[in-house]
């Protein structure tokens, strides 16, 4: 009864919404930070609201 998730390519003129200010995203804001961690933080060109952070180790 488990339903996976499916992925389908995006056409060209589609978009994500930022949850925050309904914009289109069609860029991303971000900044790396570190040396043996790399951290990632995305937010919205628009309303600058944070949407993502990601960790990455460098090694
Ligand atoms: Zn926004």
């Amino acid at each position: 009864m488990e339903k996976k998730m499916q992925f389908n390519e995006a056409a060209d003129e589609e978009w994500p919404i930022c949850p925050h200010c309904r914009k289109e995203l069609r860029e991303l804001k971000h900044r790396k930070r570190g040396w043996l961690v790399t951290l990632t933080v995305f937010w919205c060109p628009h309303c600058r609201c944070l949407l993502s952070t990601s960790a990455t180790f460098n090694g």
